[in-house]
């Protein structure tokens, strides 16, 4: 069994700023060497998550649509009143889509479905530079 990891930076705008993340993801995938095994994807923060969407700007517009009704930008947050940076609605909504995915690697491949693209959601309310952590475990 081996361990890989690295990391990659983007830069993203905030607001539920989406990025399809899968072309890196693979692409580490393929030069680990890992041929059956799991890949962590990871985001350190705690106002970006981690998910899978398929990749069209109608799909991308509902799951911002569904967002801004779970955790609304123009109500009470308790962080922001201790805190004041504005973001507890960024807080919230990273909280219940998670940092992380876990994807089975298949004959060195990722198991994804066809339409199925990892995407990095930044809901932060400004532009931030974030780190993704890459590790694939396996054989
Ligand atoms: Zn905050």
């Amino acid at each position: 069994m081996s361990i890989h990891s690295t990391t990659f930076t983007l830069q993203t705008a905030g607001f539920t700023d989406i990025h399809d993340i899968t072309g890196r993801a693979s692409r580490f995938v393929s030069s680990s060497g890992v041929q059956n095994g799991i890949l962590t994807v990871f985001v350190p923060g705690s106002t970006a998550g981690i998910t899978t969407i398929e990749y069209e700007d109608g799909a991308l517009e509902d799951l911002k649509n569904a967002i801004e009704r779970l955790a609304p930008k123009g109500i009470h947050y308790a962080h922001d009143a201790r805190w004041g940076d504005g973001n507890g609605f960024a807080h919230v909504r990273a909280a219940i889509l998670g940092p992380s995915l876990a994807v089975p690697i298949i004959r060195s491949r990722l198991g994804l479905g066809t339409w199925q693209q990892i995407i990095l959601i930044d809901f932060d309310n400004r532009p931030r530079e974030r780190t993704i952590i890459l590790q694939a475990i396996g054989e």
